[in-house]
C-alpha cells in the first residue's frame, strides 16, 4: 500500500505507473472484483476543509475528508449537499463513516433527493486531480458560473478512480429545507404506484422524493415527499390530494427510517446478490415482473430499482436492457464479483469513445486493473 503525503507525492507515484488502486476510506471496496494484482494507493492523506464561504454557497475540501464531517459542516450553517449523498456501509458492510467525498463523487452517489436536484456531477463545480500520466491539473472552478470548455467535473463523476486521482473538490450547496413532510399511501401494486408517483411528479407541488417498497410494515407503500417552508409544504400539499388517493401523513420519526430503508436498500435481503437498475420509470413494474422471486423497491418513481435476487446475472441485466436501462451489481460474493462485471457492459460504439477518453487520461492504463 502505498501513502502519498502531498501532491508532489502522488505524481511520482502515478508516473511511476505500474497496477493502481485508488482508495479512500474504502466504504466502496466491495463493489467490483477484487483486485490482488494491484497496489493500493490510500488518498487519506488529502483530507480537510480548504475553504467554505456559506454565503456564497461555495465549498471546496480535500478529497479524502469523511462525508460525515462535511455533511456535519455544511449542517452546522443551514446547508446540504443536495444530491443526497450516503455511506455504503449500510449496503456493503464494514464500519460506518469511512466514506469520502472523493469517493462519493468518484462513484457519482446520489439518493433519494436526487429525484429533484439532480445527480451528483450536478454540484462538481470543480477540482485537482492527478491523471494517470501522474501530471496534475485543475478542472472547473471555484464559482457557480462558470468558463465554458470541457465539464470534466461532469466526466469525472461517477469514473470510479478510472481517470484521475481526485485531491481535492469544490462543491456547490444549497441551502437546507426548514421541514420536510412524507405521506405514504398503502395497497398499491407496482404499476399503480408508479402511476401515482408519476402523477404526484406532474402536479405543481414540487415533490422532492417518491418511492414504493412492496412491504412496509406488512404492506405495500408508496411514499411521496415535499420540502420547504412549513406553509409552502401546506400550500403543495393540497396539490397531491386529488392526484393520489389515501395519502397519511408520516411522523418525522416514521419519515426517516422510511428514507433511510430507500436510500440504503436495507429492506432487501442481505445475502442476496444486489443490483441497482436505472430504467424509464414507466418500465420498473416489467422489470420486477420479468424477474421471478426477486426482493425489490423503487426510488426515484421508479427511475431505479433495488433488486435482491439469485437470478442469473444474464437474466437480470437482460431484463433492464429490455426496459432501455441498465444494471450495476453493486453487492455479491467475490467469485461473483469475478465472474460478472459491475458495470452494466456498454454497446460496442460507446465501450470504443470510452476507451478512448480513458487512453487519453490514463495511456499507460495505470488505472485499468480489472475492478471494473
Ligand atoms: C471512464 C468511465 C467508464 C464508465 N464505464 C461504464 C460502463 O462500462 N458501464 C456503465 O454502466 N457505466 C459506466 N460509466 C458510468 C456512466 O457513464 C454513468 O455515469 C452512469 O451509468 C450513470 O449512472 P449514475 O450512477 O451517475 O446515475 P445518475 O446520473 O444518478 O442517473 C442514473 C441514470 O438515470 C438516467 N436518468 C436520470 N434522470 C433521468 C430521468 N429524469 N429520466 C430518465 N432517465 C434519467 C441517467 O441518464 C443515468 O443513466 C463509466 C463512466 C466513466 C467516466
Amino acid at each position: 500500500m502505498l501513502r502519498p503525503a502531498g501532491i508532489d507525492d502522488l505524481c511520482a507515484i502515478l508516473a511511476a505507473g505500474g497496477a493502481l488502486r485508488l482508495r479512500g476510506g474504502g466504504s466502496k471496496d466491495g463493489i467490483g472484483a477484487e483486485t490482488p494484482g494491484a497496489t493500493v494507493v490510500d488518498m487519506r492523506g488529502f483530507a480537510g476543509i480548504v475553504d467554505y464561504d456559506p454565503p456564497e454557497l461555495v465549498l471546496t475540501v480535500g478529497a479524502a475528508t469523511p462525508l460525515a464531517a462535511v455533511q456535519a459542516l455544511v449542517a452546522g450553517q443551514g446547508q446540504m449537499l443536495a444530491f443526497d449523498p450516503f455511506d455504503h456501509a449500510a449496503i456493503l458492510g464494514g464500519a460506518p463513516g469511512q466514506a469520502t467525498i472523493g469517493g462519493v463523487i468518484a462513484a457519482g452517489i446520489a439518493g433519494p433527493a436526487r429525484l429533484s436536484r439532480g445527480a451528483a456531477r450536478d454540484h462538481l463545480l470543480g477540482f485537482t486531480a492527478v491523471s494517470g500520466r501522474g501530471e496534475r491539473f485543475v478542472a472547473g472552478a471555484k464559482v457557480v458560473k462558470n468558463v465554458t470548455g470541457y465539464d470534466l467535473p461532469k466526466l469525472v463523476t461517477g469514473s470510479w478512480g478510472r481517470l484521475v486521482a481526485l485531491t481535492e473538490l469544490t462543491l456547490k450547496v444549497l441551502p437546507a429545507p426548514r421541514a420536510q413532510q412524507t405521506w405514504v399511501t398503502t395497497g398499491l401494486d407496482p404499476s399503480a404506484a408508479v402511476a401515482a408517483m408519476a402523477r404526484a411528479l406532474g402536479a405543481p407541488a414540487e415533490v422532492t422524493a417518491a418511492a414504493h417498497l412492496p412491504r412496509w410494515n406488512g404492506a405495500p407503500a408508496t411514499a411521496i415527499r415535499l420540502d420547504g417552508f412549513p406553509g409552502s409544504i401546506a400550500a403543495r400539499a393540497a396539490m397531491l390530494g386529488p392526484v393520489v388517493a389515501g395519502l397519511t401523513p408520516l411522523d418525522d420519526t416514521a419519515a426517516a427510517a422510511l428514507w433511510l430503508a430507500v436510500r440504503t436498500a436495507a429492506p432487501l435481503p442481505a445475502e442476496r446478490p444486489l443490483w441497482r437498475i436505472i430504467v424509464p420509470a414507466s418500465r420498473a413494474p416489467g422489470v420486477v415482473a420479468a424477474i421471478p422471486n426477486a426482493d425489490w423497491l423503487f426510488d426515484w418513481a421508479g427511475g431505479l430499482v433495488w433488486l435482491a435476487s439469485d437470478s442469473d446475472a444474464a437474466q437480470v441485466r437482460q431484463a433492464a436492457a429490455a426496459a432501455g436501462g441498465h444494471a450495476m451489481l453493486v453487492r455479491a460474493s467475490a467469485a461473483m464479483r469475478a465472474a460478472v462485471p459491475a458495470l452494466h457492459p456498454q454497446p460496442a460504439p460507446l465501450a470504443q469513445l470510452e476507451s478512448r477518453v480513458r487512453r487519453a487520461f490514463d495511456p499507460d492504463g495505470v488505472f485499468e486493473i480489472g475492478r471494473f
